[in-house]
Order: C-alpha cells, then sequence, then structure tokens
C-alpha cells in the first residue's frame, strides 16, 4: 500500500523541529496586547529554551537516548524556573520516540491538571495515539488542543498576528495537522487545504523554515489530490527551495515529492526522489527516517514488479521502526509484505503474515486503507492464478466499501446540517459543498474499481472452465494474466439498463480466447431476440418496453450455467455463450431460456405482459466434419438459425444439428443461401419449442 494516507513526510517529526523563537519583546507586547483585547494571559513559553528544546526534539527522532540526556541537564539547570510545561512536553515527546508512550501519556496527566497546560497536554494525547496508529483517537485530542489554543490562536485572524499576541504557534501547527490528516482522510479535501493554508501561514508568521517546508508538501500533496496538478508542482517546488542546504528537511520533503509522483503515476521520478531521500537521511545520521523512505521504496519496486527488492527493503525497515515504538507504518509495511510473498510465489508465509494483519486493530487502519489493501491483496492473488483468495479479498473489499458508503453520506450530510452564521463559517460551508462533490465523485470511482474486480471475478472463473481446452500450462498462464488486463477494461463493457456484458465484452472475451491466426471458435452460441417486441413499445410506451428488456435479461441469466457468458447483444437482441457444453446440453439449455423466459407472464406496470422469444443456436466447430470458423462467423450461423426460428413462427428455437461442407469454402457458399440449404438438406436442424407453442 502506498504511504500516502499515513506518511506525509509531515507526520514524522510533527512539532518537533521548530527554530526561530518568538523574540522576549515580542513576548512582553503579546502580554499587554492580550490585556487589552481581555484575552486571559497566554500560557509562559520560554523563547531562549524553545530553541534548545526544538534542537532536542529533532534529535529525538533517531536519538532519543541522547536527546533524553541532554534534556536531564537542562532539566537540572531550570529548576526553580517557571516553565516546567514547556521542558515536560519535550520529555513526554522523546519519551514516545523511546517507544514509552505510557510516559508520555503520564506527563500529559500531569500538565492536565494545569489549565493553563491544557492544550500541550492534548498535544501530547494526540501525538501519542498517533505515533501508536490511532489516527481517529489522535484527531479528538488535536481538535481539543485547538479549542484550548483558541483564545490566544483564532484561526480568523491574521497568523502574524495572533503570533505577536501569544498564540503557541508550533502546538497550534501540530493540532493543525492532525486534523488535516483527518480531513484528508475522510475525502474532506478542500477543508484539509484550508487547514494546510494556515499552517503554512503560521509557519510563516513564526519564521520556521522546518515548519514552512512541511506544510508547503501538505499543500502540494492535497492539490494533487484536489486534481490541480500545476499548482501542486508550484508548492513542492518552494518547498524544495527553502529545504536546500538542510540534509534532514530537504529528505523529508524529497519524500513528499515521491508521493506526490507516485500520486501522478510517474514511477521513475518518485524512485529517484526516494533514492535521494534515502542518501541524505543517511548523510543526516537519520535512520529512523531513513527507514520510512526503504518503506516507500519498497512501495515503488511493488509497483515496477520487483517483489523479491520490496520484500529486502521491507524487511529492513520494519525492525527499524518497531525498535522506535513507531506503528505508524506497521500495517502499510505488512501489507506490501503480503504483496510481495504472494508475487513470489510463497503463499504459505503470505498467509502467515495475514494472520499477523488480521490481529491489528482494524478500526484504527481507516476503512479507505483497508480496502485498498484488499484490492492490492486480491489483484497479487488474482495475477499467480489463485482466483479463490482473490476473491475472497473482492467480497471483503465490497462489504467495506457498502460500509463506508453509508458512513460517508451519513457524515457529510451531518456536517451540511451544521449552521453557519458568520462570513468565515460561509467560506467553510462553500468549501464543504465542494467537498460533498468530490467525495461523491471518489466514492463513484471506487464503485467502478469494485464493478472492475466483480468482471475480473467472473472472468477468473471463465478461464477456470476454459482450462480444460488450453494446450498447455504456460499458454493458460499468460492468457489468465491477459484476462485480468482485459477485465481491467470491462468497466466500460457493461450495459447499464440490464447490467449484463455488453457487445465491447463480448469482443474482448472472444479475442481472449481465439488465437488470432487459427480462427477457432470453440463453444455454443445462441441468438435470442424477442418476439413482437415492436408491439409493446407501441401498445405500452418504451419505459414498459425497457422494463421487459431488463426482465428478459434476469430471467436469461437466471436460465444459464454460473459459466454461461450473457451479452446484450443489441436493443432486444442477447447472446449467450456457452464455453463448455454438449449438443444435448445444448437443446437443453435453449428449452429452459425458452421456459424461463416464457411460461410466466411480466408484471407490469400495464398488468401483466406474456413475452416469448426465440433463439437461434448452435455448437462449433460445426458437426459432423468439425469445420472450424472465426467467431464472429459463428455468430452469423446463429443469428441465420434465429431468423429460421423467426420465420417458422416464433417462440422456438432451432439449433444447426449438422452441416455438409467440406470446408470453409462450402460454408460461406451455404451462408449465400441459407434457405436454400436448409431445403437441400445440406444444412439440419433441431427444433425445441417454447410454452405456448408447445401447448397448441
Ligand atoms: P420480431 O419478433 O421479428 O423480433 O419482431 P420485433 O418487433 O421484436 O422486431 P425487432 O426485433 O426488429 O424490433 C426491435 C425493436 O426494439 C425496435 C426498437 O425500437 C426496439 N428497441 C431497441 N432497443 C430498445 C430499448 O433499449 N428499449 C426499448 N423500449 N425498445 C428498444
Ligand atoms: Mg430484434
Ligand atoms: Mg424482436
Amino acid at each position: 500500500m502506498r504511504l500516502r494516507l499515513r506518511w506525509n513526510a509531515c507526520c514524522l517529526l510533527a512539532a518537533c523541529c521548530w527554530v526561530g523563537p518568538l523574540p522576549a519583546a515580542a513576548q512582553t507586547a503579546a502580554i499587554e496586547r492580550s490585556a487589552a483585547l481581555r484575552l486571559p494571559p497566554a500560557p509562559p513559553l520560554d523563547a531562549a529554551l524553545d530553541q534548545t528544546l526544538s534542537r532536542l526534539q529533532r534529535l529525538a527522532f533517531d536519538r532519543p537516548t541522547q536527546a533524553l540526556q541532554d534534556l536531564k541537564r537542562l532539566q537540572a539547570e531550570a529548576r526553580n524556573r517557571d516553565f516546567d510545561g514547556q521542558l515536560l512536553q519535550a520529555e513526554a515527546r522523546i519519551q514516545l520516540r523511546l517507544g514509552q508512550g505510557e510516559q508520555t501519556l503520564a506527563i500529559a496527566q500531569r500538565l492536565a491538571q494545569d489549565a493553563q497546560q491544557a492544550a500541550r497536554a492534548h498535544v501530547l494525547r494526540a501525538e501519542e495515539a498517533d505515533y501508536a496508529g490511532r489516527s481517529e483517537e489522535a484527531a479528538q485530542h488535536a481538535l481539543k488542543a485547538l479549542e484550548a489554543l483558541a483564545p490566544w490562536c483564532a484561526e480568523d485572524r491574521p497568523a502574524q498576528q495572533v503570533i505577536q499576541q501569544g498564540c503557541d504557534f508550533r502546538n497550534a501547527w501540530s493540532a493543525l495537522r492532525l486534523r488535516e490528516e483527518k480531513q484528508g482522510n475522510d475525502g474532506a479535501l478542500a477543508l484539509a487545504e484550508a487547514t494546510a493554508r494556515r499552517r503554512l501561514d503560521l509557519a510563516e508568521a513564526g519564521q520556521d523554515d522546518f515548519m514552512r517546508a512541511q506544510s508547503l508538501g501538505a499543500l502540494a500533496l492535497l492539490s494533487q489530490r484536489l486534481e490541480q496538478p500545476e499548482q501542486a508542482k508550484r508548492w513542492i517546488t518552494q518547498a524544495l527551495q527553502l529545504a536546500q542546504g538542510q540534509p534532514l528537511t530537504q529528505a523529508y520533503v524529497k519524500g513528499q515529492e515521491a508521493s506526490l509522483a507516485a500520486r501522478q503515476g510517474q514511477i521513475e521520478l518518485q524512485v529517484r526522489a526516494l533514492d535521494e531521500a534515502l542518501d541524505l537521511a543517511k548523510k543526516a545520521d537519520a535512520p529512523h527516517v531513513a527507514a520510512y523512505m526503504q518503506l516507500s521504496l519498497a512501495d515503488a519496486n511493488l509497483r515496477l514488479k520487483q517483489p523479491a527488492r520490496a520484500k529486502a527493503l521491507v524487511e529492513q525497515a520494519l525492525p527499524t521502526l518497531l525498535q522506535y515504538g513507531d506503528r505508524r507504518p506497521e500495517r502499510t509495511a505488512r501489507n506490501n509484505l503480503v504483496q510481495s510473498l504472494i508475487l513470489l510465489g510463497q503463499f504459505d508465509a503470505a498467509h502467515r503474515e495475514i494472520a499477523q494483519l488480521n490481529q491489528m486493530d482494524k478500526d484504527q487502519a481507516g476503512k479507505a486503507a483497508l480496502m485498498e489493501e484488499l484490492r492490492e491483496q486480491g489483484e497479487a492473488w488474482a495475477s499467480m492464478g489463485r482466483p479463490k483468495e482473490a476473491i475472497a479479498d473482492f467480497h471483503q473489499e465490497r462489504k467495506l466499501n457498502a460500509e463506508l458508503v453509508a458512513r460517508n453520506r451519513q457524515s457529510s450530510l451531518e456536517q451540511l446540517k451544521v449552521k453557519y452564521d458568520s462570513d468565515r463559517k460561509q467560506r467553510e460551508f462553500d468549501l464543504l459543498v465542494r467537498d460533498k462533490s468530490l467525495v461523491e465523485r471518489q466514492l463513484a470511482n471506487r464503485q467502478l474499481t469494485q464493478q472492475v474486480g466483480l468482471a475480473m471475478a467472473v472472468l477468473l472463473g471463465l478461464s477456470l472452465v476454459l482450462a480444460g481446452v488450453m494446450v498447455n500450462r504456460v499458454r493458460q498462464a499468460n492468457k489468465k494474466l491477459k484476462a485480468n488486463e482485459v477485465l481491467l477494461r470491462a468497466q466500460s463493457e457493461r450495459d447499464p439498463l440490464t447490467d449484463l456484458a455488453n457487445r465491447r465484452y463480448f469482443l474482448a472475451v472472444m479475442e481472449q480466447q481465439q488465437n488470432p491466426q487459427e480462427a477457432s471458435f470453440n463453444g455454443a452460441l445462441l441468438m435470442i431476440d424477442i418476439d413482437h417486441f415492436k408491439h409493446v413499445n407501441d401498445q405500452h410506451g418504451h419505459g414498459i418496453g425497457d422494463v421487459v428488456i431488463c426482465e428478459v435479461a434476469r430471467r436469461l441469466s437466471h436460465a444459464v450455467r454460473a459459466e454461461d457468458l450473457v451479452v446484450r447483444w443489441g436493443g432486444e437482441e442477447f447472446l449467450v455463450f456457452a464455453p463448455d457444453v454438449s449438443q444435448e446440453q445444448l437443446s437443453a439449455l435453449a428449452e429452459r431460456i425458452l421456459q424461463g423466459v416464457g411460461a410466466t407472464t411480466i408484471a407490469t406496470e400495464d398488468g401483466p405482459l406474456r413475452i416469448t422469444v426465440s433463439i437461434g443456436f448452435a455448437h462449433f466447430p460445426l458437426p459432423p466434419s468439425n469445420l472450424t470458423l472465426p467467431w464472429e462467423q459463428a455468430v452469423n450461423w446463429a443469428d441465420m438459425a434465429l431468423y429460421t426460428a423467426k420465420s417458422q413462427g416464433r417462440n422456438r428455437a432451432m439449433g444447426i444439428a449438422t452441416v455438409d461442407a467440406r470446408d470453409t469454402d462450402a460454408l460461406t457458399q451455404i451462408e449465400a443461401d441459407f434457405d436454400a440449404a436448409c431445403s437441400s438438406e445440406r444444412v439440419s436442424l433441431t427444433q425445441v419449442l417454447g410454452p405456448q407453442a408447445a401447448q397448441a
């Protein structure tokens, strides 16, 4: 799975890399100003200490033990000072990087006792949840932190102004980052973009280059998701310029550049950016950061069909991340490992890894991420000729999708119900409306992807049936692979009225089934046409005509076997392709169709209608001399038989029993005058009567 949901380079260091403290004079001014505005006094912030702590917390991401030692020294020096809040928060963050999340929470608990430190406590809880991979909980705490910060950091006032009034902009920035991630995961992209812009404003006003670069990178990714690639390019270019000369910052931004390239499908650019990011991380002596880059590289290698390389990269990165107690990317890493193992044919090992994945908390991953996981695994299984696992994944994915659709509908309704009373809120409302249509588009896309998946499952089943007639296993595997490609196009190959396959889909299957050089169609075809359908339209209108077509389609699907393909060939014409059927079974199939459609009336608004069909059918190669012919010609033979069924009185099936022809030239002659060939008994036909005709 791509790390894009979880991996924004900005997620990593979060708020721990700031430089550029608030000057003392500005702080005094802030106190005066907040008095003038009747704000409560801002929580104390020691600017010089702030700078030292920022350096320490940055160090802690890769060297937490050393950072803790340095901090202890500072704490000893700072005894009796009034700035515990800052020191404690720094300590809590270092503990987190040491994998000591409980310590982080204990410190948060202490801070929470002091109303002035409430925001710090919430930010810490949010960061702990985020680091442990509990993103929903992280977002909840982030929102509380923003509430606590609101008196000084009001979002509708210019960033410069709020910082001068004592807004702890770095904590605000951290909380906004988590809110933004949640908005992004919920598909509220326009809101996420507004949050990212606010982060950028705060970072610029606070003159923090690292945060600026991070915010710019996040904006680039969001612009891309909002389908604004030019804007995305501008943001990332700015971020890259800003990061110049600072290897660690550069490594992060390169990571974001890689995510952007991945989203744009530019895999070479993605790999190049990641290679550079990895080098930079190593240069900055940052093994934790390097592990993230390795995970992203593993993902790219999977898409480059290099499972062995991907597996090696995950196996390098995962222990490093776990050693730091960093569980955010664990699910992604394990999913990539599963895919690598499947693609390497190590199925038992893959199943063991899947069992591990299943033990992890599913609720925290988010449904969209889980669906992507299942889709990727399903594709990997399918490509290795394991339809059972692929179809199981597909069904799970569909189930999740149904839940997601229901939840998103509900939440966008709830969002829209919120009352908006000021200009700012009106702007947010506009953004929400924009988001809603985006969410809907995304949902539609997701459903399309699922339909492709369904078609894939169908064709996998089909190709299993065909397996018996395929010459050798290599050819079979190749065909299956090609079949999957065909099926990925099948989305546009479905008939919207009846949901049956359409003609284009049938063509794709034929391309698949038939060797173009050999022109040898194999199997049976039944061409079916509704009798006197024009009367239905004329007497009851097109709407009822459509209802009848749909019901006939449904009855056809019911009458055929699982391995048969029903195609809406044209207006009220259908074609059934039965790939593996004997002559006797074929007549029985034709009879089932006649009965299935015609035996009971179709209920419509105008009352019940009696509808019958006529069928022409044939088995190929044509008996008795087993002449082979291309599928187009095979369809023509079924059509000629249908024409005969119509001319004999309708509501019946006519099948080609034998053809007296030695070669293809003779066949072509017969086609030129089919009626004459039937009369002269060069062609003998089988007749199967439909329900009413049988009574008559
Ligand atoms: P026959 O028994 O010879 O087949 O007679 P028929 O009236 O069914 O003749 P034919 O098959 O030529 O008629 C097809 C009619 O189906 C003509 C067209 O207007 C109608 N039709 C084609 N597509 C649709 C559709 O999607 N919806 C509806 N309601 N009618 C359609
Ligand atoms: Mg017709
Ligand atoms: Mg008709």
